[in-house]
């Protein structure tokens, strides 16, 4: 199985490196399933668990926005944020979770704080998602 070589890399380092036979994101315009030998892109991303398929198995990464750019024998996603599984602390995300929920309750759709907190809401509800809670 041919495989394609990622990496995953924040403003605070590399977050993961490794070969992989097929990586899920989802850019702004959709959902982007790359497998080795992609045509040439860079998109920007959306906040959302990227998926790392290695020999049936799943490796999930959460990406809170950035950019990935793919070549046919490599994917670079250069994002704002991004944990492994491992990385997450659960109990933050849920409280981020609830404070987004509340501002979002008493915000208008039409406030920059309603799309702050909808974004914020995307951030934690990945994260869990990631975390696997
Ligand atoms: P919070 O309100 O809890 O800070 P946030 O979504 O505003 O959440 P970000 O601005 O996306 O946080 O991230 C800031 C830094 O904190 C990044 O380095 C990110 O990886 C880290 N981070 C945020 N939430 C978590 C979490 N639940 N577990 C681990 N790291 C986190």
């Amino acid at each position: 199985m041919s495989t394609i070589n990622v990496n995953v890399v924040t403003p605070d380092g590399a977050i993961y490196e490794g070969d992989v036979e097929m990586v899920s994101a989802r850019s702004q315009s959709g959902e982007l399933g790359i497998l080795p030998g992609h045509v040439p892109l860079v998109a920007p991303l959306s906040v959302g668990a990227v998926r790392l398929k290695y020999e049936s198995r799943i490796n999930l990464v959460s990406v809170s926005g950035g950019f990935i750019e793919v070549r046919p024998d490599s994917v670079t996603i250069l994002a704002e944020a991004a944990e492994n599984p491992s990385e997450i602390d659960v109990e933050r995300a849920q409280r981020a979770k609830e404070r987004a929920e509340d501002r979002l309750d008493r915000a208008t759709q039409e406030d920059i704080d309603f799309k702050r907190a909808q974004l914020a809401l995307k951030r934690a509800s990945t994260r869990l998602d990631v975390a696997g809670r």
